[in-house]
């Protein structure tokens, strides 16, 4: 396993605001404001009441990931801040994903709406299908790609703001993200094109992610098992090696079923 380190260059508002309680004169604002961006986005209140203070958010975080629980911005909690990731926040409790929606039929469809420059079409589209293969091996669930029309899952390549409210943040940083299964925007994936594309170790590999954002189509949310597809944070493995780890088979399983034998 092998993290990417992509620098995070987050440009934010000179002037953010923080409780005078709260002791953080050590930390530095661009720290802060980072570690705030980062926990509004992936770890939002609950509620306009929730006024859980900025350290106990970070103690929430930190469990999430297996850090050591500090709530102070240390040295582990920012670089994990960097690594890059998915877009979709990483608590049960995120509007996304309320009642566990599901699919309620097996034959699925989707449809690549657009393609990134970074590699041929023909490699996007096998990547895509291998992505879905994934779910497809161990469920009764099947995929088939359409051209034309409205397909269950649409896929697409976009950059910074694109349509859904849920801009894009260029190179590095968040990646792609889905949307889980429901009719509209339902089930839907996005990637991030300011990220270089691959189908191999370097830089972003297509695969990997695919795979990752398609359980969020089929109706996953994150994982904090580390090695689990879903976990949030990318991390390379070899596609032609890779297989879906326990935790993210239970998962899938528990909302389709296994494969029978005979299919
Ligand atoms: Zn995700
Ligand atoms: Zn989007």
């Amino acid at each position: 396993m092998q993290y990417l380190l992509l620098c995070a260059a987050i440009l934010l508002p000179q002037s953010l605001a923080f409780p005078a309680r709260l002791k953080l004169e050590s930390w530095s604002n661009i720290d802060l404001q980072n570690v705030k961006v980062y926990l509004d986005k992936f770890f939002p209140l609950f509620t306009k009441t929730d006024d859980r203070s900025l350290e106990e958010r970070i103690k929430e975080m930190q469990r999430f990931f297996h850090l050591t629980v500090t709530g102070k911005l240390n040295a582990e909690t920012q670089e994990l801040i960097k690594q890059p990731r998915c877009g979709v926040p990483d608590i049960a409790q995120y509007s996304t994903f309320p009642g566990s929606p599901r699919w309620k039929k097996t034959h699925l469809t989707y449809r690549i709406l657009n393609y990134t420059p970074d590699l041929s079409p023909r490699k996007v589209e096998d990547a895509i299908k291998r992505a879905f293969m994934v779910w497809s091996d161990v469920t009764p669930l099947r995929f088939q790609r359409i051209s034309r029309g409205n397909a269950d899952i649409m896929i697409a390549f976009a950059r910074h703001e694109h349509g859904d409210g849920n801009p894009f943040d260029g190179r590095g940083n968040t990646l792609a993200h889905a949307f889980a299964p429901g009719e509209g925007l339902g089930g839907d994936a996005h990637f991030d094109d300011d990220e270089w594309w691959s189908e191999t170790n370097r830089e972003v590999n297509l695969f990997l992610v695919a795979a990752h954002e398609f359980g969020h189509s089929l109706g996953l949310a994150h994982s904090n098992v580390r090695g689990a597809l879903m976990y949030p944070v990318y991390s390379y493995v070899n596609p032609a090696t890779f297989r879906l780890s326990e935790d993210d088979k239970r998962g899938i399983q528990k909302l389709y079923g296994k494969r029978s034998s005979n299919s």
